[in-house]
Parts: structure tokens; sequence; C-alpha cells
């Protein structure tokens, strides 16, 4: 597999308890090279917009108000197979079922505050990574 980016955010509860350098090692560690990171308070637009293809569920307005609550850092990563090789570094949405080692079986609080986003496809990684990225931001 060639190399391919995916978008990552360090959510609101990592921040607050400053996981970011611990969180950035795991990712490192597996290879992954954060190739653009900022650090951004999500306004609640951005919020809404990001996860309108959940805006059905139940845990919407909660999972909105969360990702509003604090900084977040958002991140370019690059590296072979990386949406797959990170969504196996986040762990399991749920860190109760996540596998050892994992980010979320490490640090996350619950299946809402569970610490980091990574995209589920290729595809959705390049409209994320658009979302909130400036071409010049992503220096690789
Ligand atoms: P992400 O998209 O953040 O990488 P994911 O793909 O593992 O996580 P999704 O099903 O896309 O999980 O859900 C998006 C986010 O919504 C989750 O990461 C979590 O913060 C929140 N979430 C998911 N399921 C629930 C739930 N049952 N209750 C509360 N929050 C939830
Ligand atoms: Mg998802």
């Amino acid at each position: 597999m060639a190399s391919e980016r995916t978008f990552s955010i360090i959510k609101p509860d990592a921040t607050k308890r400053n996981l970011t350098g611990a969180i950035n090692q795991k990712i490192e560690a597996a290879g992954l090279r954060i190739i653009g990171q900022k650090r951004i308070r999500m306004s609640q637009t951005q919020a809404e917009g990001f996860y309108g293809v959940h805006k059905e569920r139940p845990f919407f307005k909660s999972l909105v108000s969360f990702m509003t609550s604090g900084p977040v850092i958002v991140q370019v990563l690059q590296g072979d197979n990386a949406v797959l090789k990170y969504r196996e570094v986040m762990g399991a949405t749920d860190p109760a079922k996540a596998n050892a080692g994992t980010i979320r079986k490490e640090f996350a609080e619950s299946i809402e505050a569970n610490s980091v986003h990574g995209s589920d496809s290729a595809e959705n990684a390049k409209i994320e990574i658009e979302f909130f990225f400036k071409p010049e931001e992503i220096v690789d």
C-alpha cells in the first residue's frame, strides 16, 4: 500500500488532561508522520458540519457540545496505509471494547469523550483535511 493521508483530531477530553504529547508519541511510534497540526477551538458550525453524517443520531447534540467544549488539535497524518493504521492505533470507539495499547484503551474517558478522531476512508480523509487545512499548512 502506497503512502496515504488521514485526518486526526485530539479531542477536548485529551487536550484538557495534557495528553497531546502522549498521543502524538503513539502516532509517531506507529510510523505515521504528523505533516500538519494546529490547536483550534472548534465552532458550533464547524462541529455540526464535521459530524453532519451523525445528525439524526441521539448523541449528536451532546457530541457537538463536547467537541466545542475546549481546544482540539487537528492533524494530518501521512504514512503507509495511514487510514487503517491510525484506526488500529486509536482502538474501538468504545474504550471498554478497545484493544490493549490503543489510544482509546489507555486514555479515553467514555464512548463520547474518546480522546481521538480518525477518518474512516481515504475519500473522507481528503474531505476532512480540506475542511480544516489550507494546502500551505501541510508540509510533507
Ligand atoms: P470518530 O469518527 O470520532 O473517529 P468512530 O468512527 O470510532 O469515531 P463514529 O461512530 O463515527 O465513531 O462516532 C463519531 C463519534 O461520536 C465517536 O468518536 C464518539 O465521540 C461519538 N459517539 C459515537 N457513538 C456514541 C454513543 N453511542 N454515545 C455518545 N457518543 C458517541
Ligand atoms: Mg467515525
